[in-house]
């Protein structure tokens, strides 16, 4: 089946008992035994597992072409559920630009917990070979990167991790599988924000894991049935109605964010843009190579000022874009990653990193592309 048929079908069968198209919202907690340990249909408890969330996690495996897939109650949950696997002594490798709530997971939730992590620009392939020792457990990266769009060649990552017989889990939640398929490329785990593209209205949190082996996959639901951060029913229903569409809204997301990136980079008033389907883009060798169909909808820029006020005006001034957190939606949302989404890294980290106060991030929806450009135009005078 290609992509788009598997957005559709991927997993899923009509309900058996009704002939339903959609899979019933299975509101209900806990289900009947016929004699103690005699299931009717497998299912027992929604903790473990619920056939709404079962439908989910079949279209979830079926677009990443994994072996199992796993929803959670967020992205962050998600990750944490990877991180369970670890024990005091492991040591983790991760990208040094990484979305602000994992930075903070790693630093701060698990500082006490005996697990090592180095922060590593992935780039830099001799630097990464030699933080490897016994002790490496996992490596984690994020491909492009938020808010600064840096790539990871996953095919050259995934190469160095199973020589070493190291996990490697990429997040996702960027380009989603319509763009590029991690696990296709060597990864082991992928991990989304389905609160992003996958839910894609911007309605629900959720999270993802897909594992490409079923055995890696059986653990990872063990961790999550034995920690309990699953998703809802309700929840299951609205994202695997919003894997629908994926296809047709990333097609869309990508067309609109080349368009916008283009015409960023061509404004008097923009320094720097960051999109990886840019010529100029540092990475744009390797977003050729791993990313196809286009390159997304997430768009930075700073400003030729360098000023942080200019950044603001230009926040309050766009109409069709909202001032808001998230991205991924079908609406456009503009933000200011060092005074929202990555305020929890530290000032002089951000700016070692490149996120300047006049940097502005852009979540490019699914409008129409000229209505777009004509409020960047004049929230940029
Ligand atoms: C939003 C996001 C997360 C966290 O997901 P939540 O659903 O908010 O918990 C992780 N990674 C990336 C790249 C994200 O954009």
């Amino acid at each position: 089946m290609k992509f788009n048929t598997k957005t559709i079908h991927g997993g899923q069968h009509y309900e058996p008992a009704t002939g339903a198209v959609m899979p019933p919202v299975y509101q209900t907690s806990t289900f009947a035994q016929t004699s103690p340990g005699q299931l009717i249909s497998g299912y027992e408890y929604s903790r473990g597992g619920n056939p709404t969330r079962t439908a989910l996690e079949n279209a979830l495996a079926s677009i990443e072409n994994g072996a199992r897939g796993l929803a959670f109650s967020s992205g962050l949950a998600a990750t944490d559920c990877v991180l369970r696997m670890l024990k005091a002594g492991d040591e983790v490798i991760a990208m040094d630009d990484l979305y602000g709530g994992t930075y903070r997971m790693f630093t701060r939730v698990y500082k006490d917990s005996g697990i090592k992590f180095h922060f590593v620009d992935m780039n830099d392939i001799d630097r990464l070979k030699s933080l490897f020792n016994e002790n490496t457990k996992l490596v984690w990266a994020e491909t492009p990167t938020n808010p600064l769009m840096k790539l990871a060649d996953i095919e050259a990552i995934g190469k160095i991790t199973k020589d070493k017989g190291v996990l490697f889990a990429v997040d996702n939640t960027f380009a989603t599988p319509y763009i590029q398929r991690p696990l296709d490329l060597g990864a082991d785990i992928v991990m989304h924000s389905a609160t992003k593209y996958l839910g894609g209205h911007s309605d629900v949190i959720a999270g993802a894991l897909i594992a490409k082996e079923e055995q890696l996959g059986e653990q990872l639901h063990f961790l999550q049935f034995a920690t309990g951060a699953t998703l809802g029913p309700q929840d299951s229903y609205l994202v695997l109605r919003g894997i629908k569409t994926l296809h047709l809204r990333m097609q869309r997301h990508c067309e609109n964010g080349q368009k916008i990136a283009e015409y960023l980079a061509s404004h008097p008033n923009v320094k720097k843009v960051y999109y990886p389907g840019l010529e100029n883009h540092p990475f744009h060798d390797v977003a050729k190579k791993q990313m196809q169909n286009g390159f997304g909808g997430m768009v930075s820029f700073t400003f030729n000022s360098g000023a942080k006020a200019d950044a603001i005006k230009f926040l309050e001034k766009v109409r069709v874009f909202t001032l808001a957190e998230s991205l991924g939606g079908v609406e456009s949302l503009a933000n200011h990653p060092a005074m929202m989404t990555h305020a929890s890294i530290p000032e002089n980290k951000r700016k070692e990193i490149g996120i300047t106060d006049d940097l502005v991030r852009l979540s490019v929806g699914i409008e129409d592309a000229d209505d777009l450009i004509a409020d960047i135009e004049q929230a940029l005078l």
